[in-house]
């Protein structure tokens, strides 16, 4: 047995087909939208709640996120930032979701979750038709059952395209940088890898007009950040900085 899917066995999670059936409805209840540290957002999440409030994504990651370094990817990671001690998600309000008809797209998967399965090599293809995507389904022992879903139709439902450009675009830019990231943590100060990470924050998740088009400017934001961090591999510098 391979490790991924023994994590998944404890984890409860089971593979799934696109047209695959899976049962569950959700009560709203609101009981897991309460003592959650884990909802994580992507750049579309936070420029989605910045257009829902009118708001720039910067005020949005002010209001009501937190950031800090993964444990394992060093790369920027955002949150939403629990409030209080029953850890309760800050777009709760009177057990409503703030934004539900733009909520994350952890949130709107739910009990769904989505992945790149990447070729044997572990290289990133440039053509996405080389990529598979899986599906897992997280029993999640809430709601009443009372209705069945096929995956497909579920994600059309909270108008989450199956073919995701968006969703490759950015699992490329995070699997690239995190390489890149490791890589440099070993060979430069904690104060410019500071400056990277917020300049990779900066670009990644910040840097958009919220009345203009999110796709365009998040494709070329992530071609400018790869292609800087691409080039400082590339320069001698990083090598001698703690020599
Ligand atoms: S997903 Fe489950 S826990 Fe969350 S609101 Fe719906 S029924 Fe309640
Ligand atoms: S974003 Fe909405 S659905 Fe997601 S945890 Fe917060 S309140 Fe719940």
């Amino acid at each position: 047995m391979n490790s991924i899917k023994e994590l998944k066995e404890q984890l409860g999670y089971e593979e799934i087909g696109l047209d695959d059936t899976f049962t569950f409805h959700c009560t709203q209840c609101g009981k897991c939208c309460i003592h959650r540290e884990d909802i994580l957002l992507s750049p579309k999440d936070l420029f989605n709640i910045a257009k829902k409030f009118e708001i720039t994504p910067k005020a949005a990651l002010t209001q009501y996120c937190e950031t800090y370094i993964g444990c394992n990817s060093r790369f920027p990671v955002v949150r939403l930032k629990p409030q209080g001690r029953i850890k309760r998600c800050p777009l709760l309000k009177n057990q409503k979701c703030m934004v539900h008809d733009v909520k994350p797209a952890v949130c709107a998967m739910f009990p769904i979750g989505r992945y790149l399965a990447l070729p044997a090599d572990g290289a990133f293809p440039e053509n996405p038709e080389k990529l598979s995507v899986g599906y897992i389904f997280n029993n999640p022992e809430c709601g009443d059952g009372s209705e069945t879903h096929t995956v497909r139709e579920w994600f059309h439902n909270f108008d989450i395209p199956v073919e995701d450009e968006y969703f490759f675009t950015w699992t490329k830019t995070q699997a690239t940088l995190c390489k890149h990231l490791h890589f440099l943590e070993e060979h430069l100060s904690e104060k410019t890898m500071i400056l990277i990470w917020n300049t990779i924050l900066i670009s990644l998740y910040l840097d958009y007009n919220i009345t203009e088009d999110f796709q365009t400017k998040f494709q070329q934001n992530s071609d400018e950040i790869l292609a800087l961090i691409e080039t400082m591999m590339t320069l001698n510098t990083p090598v001698s900085e703690k020599e």
